[in-house]
C-alpha cells in the first residue's frame, strides 16, 4: 500500500506554473513582503479554486497557524497522507516511506510570512450525501518581533477569517502570551469584518505539541478539554486583563477545542536527517495522530465554511479572500 496519492493530479497547470512531473504541491497565495506589504497571488488562487470539479462545491477550509519551527508543515504532512489514503483504517501507510507535502525542516533559521495552500482540492463525501471541498491552509508566521508581529497578526487573522477550522499549533503549553497573540490576531480579524450578532469565526482548536504533563491532563481531546477549560475559565478574582482575553476568545468562536499531543521523540526534533518516515517516531506520538488527525477531517467531522450565516462555496472563498486582503492593503 504505496502512499501513491501524489500522482492522481486533477489540474492543468498553466505553463509557468507547470512542474515538470505533475505532482500537486504547495502554493504560496499570500506573500508579506520585505516591506511588509501584501501580495495575494490572486491567478494562482482561482486556479486551484475556480477548477471546474470544485467553484461550485461548497468548502471545508483547513488552516494550521502559529508559531515557526513548532511542526505546523509536519502536521500538514501527515493530514495530506490521511486525505489522499481516503481516510482508509491504514492511511499512515508505509512506515519507512519519507514525508512529503508541505516542507518541513529542521533548524532556527526563519522563513517567509504568509499563506501556502495545497494545489489539490479533495473532494470528499459527508455522511449526509454531501460532496465538499476540502481546502488544506498552511501559514507561516514568525511571531518574532514587533516589527513582524503586524505581519503575522495580518496573516493568522486572514488564514481564520477564510477557514472553516483555524488549528492554532502552540509547543508545550497554553501560555498567557498565546492567548493574548491570539486576541491580538482575532481582533484584527472582526475589525475587517462586517458587524454581525453571529460570532464571527467558526472552530478554534488549540493544538498543543510536545505537552508533557499527561498524569494531569491526559493527551488527546477529552484531556485537552478539561486542560483548556481551566485555562480559559473566567473568575472574578482575575485581572481584568486576563478576563478580557477570555472573554474576547470566547466570543470570537462557534466551537472551542483542544488536543494534547506528546512529543514525537527526539530524531523527530533534532536527527538533520530525519526524513519523516514513521519508523523513526515515537509510538505515543503516533497513536495520538491516529486519533487526532480523523477528528480533525474525517467527513463526518469536517464543517463546511460560513459567513454571516451562509455557506460559502470554493468560488465565493475567492470573493472573500481578495475583498479581505484589499482591507489589510489599506
Ligand atoms: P513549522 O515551521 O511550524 O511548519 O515546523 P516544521 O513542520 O517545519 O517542523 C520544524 C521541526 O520540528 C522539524 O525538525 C520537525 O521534525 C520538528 N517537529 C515536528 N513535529 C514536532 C513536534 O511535535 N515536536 C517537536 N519537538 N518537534 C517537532
Ligand atoms: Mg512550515
Amino acid at each position: 500500500n504505496r502512499w501513491d496519492g501524489y500522482d492522481k493530479n486533477v489540474y492543468d497547470w498553466s505553463s509557468e506554473e507547470e512542474e515538470p512531473d505533475g505532482r500537486a504541491r504547495p502554493v504560496q497565495v499570500l506573500l508579506v513582503k520585505d516591506d511588509h506589504t501584501f501580495e495575494l497571488d490572486e491567478a494562482a488562487l482561482s486556479r486551484i479554486l475556480l477548477a471546474e470539479e470544485v467553484r461550485d462545491r461548497e468548502v471545508v477550509a483547513i488552516s494550521v497557524a502559529g508559531a515557526f519551527r513548532k511542526g505546523k508543515s509536519f502536521l500538514m504532512d501527515f493530514m495530506l497522507r490521511y486525505m489522499y489514503n481516503h481516510a482508509s483504517e491504514t492511511w499512515l501507510g508505509d512506515a519507512d516511506a519519507p514525508l512529503t507535502g508541505f516542507s518541513w525542516r529542521g533548524g532556527s533559521e526563519r522563513e517567509t510570512t504568509g499563506i501556502q495552500i495545497w494545489s489539490e482540492v479533495f473532494l470528499v463525501d459527508k455522511p449526509d450525501g454531501r460532496k465538499v471541498a476540502v481546502l488544506l491552509m498552511d501559514t507561516q508566521g514568525t511571531f518574532d518581533s514587533q516589527s513582524t508581529l503586524r505581519d503575522s497578526a495580518t496573516v493568522f487573522a486572514l488564514s481564520t477569517m477564510i477557514s472553516s477550522m483555524q488549528v492554532y499549533n502552540i509547543s508545550q503549553n497554553v501560555q498567557e502570551d498565546d492567548l493574548q497573540h491570539l486576541q491580538l490576531f482575532t481582533e484584527y480579524g472582526r475589525l475587517a469584518m462586517e458587524e454581525t450578532f453571529l460570532k464571527p469565526f467558526q472552530s478554534m482548536i488549540f493544538l498543543v505539541r510536545d505537552w508533557s504533563f499527561p498524569y494531569e491532563f491526559p493527551y488527546g481531546q477529552e484531556g485537552g478539554m478539561k486542560f483548556l477549560e481551566k485555562r480559559l475559565k473566567i473568575s472574578e478574582n482575575q485581572h481584568e486583563e486576563l478576563q478580557n482575553v477570555r472573554k474576547h476568545i470566547h466570543s470570537c468562536f462557534t466551537n472551542i477545542s483542544c488536543f494534547l499531543m506528546p512529543h514525537p521523540g527526539l530524531k523527530v526534533a533534532t536527527n538533520p536527517l530525519f526524513d519523516g518516515r514513521i519508523t523513526e517516531i515515537d509510538g505515543d506520538f503516533l497513536n495520538n495522530l491516529k486519533v487526532l488527525v480523523p477528528w480533525l477531517l474525517s467527513p463526518r467531522n469536517i464543517d463546511v465554511k460560513e459567513i454571516n450565516g451562509s455557506k460559502i462555496t470554493c468560488r465565493g472563498l475567492v470573493e472573500y479572500f481578495k475583498a479581505y486582503i484589499k482591507i489589510y492593503q489599506g
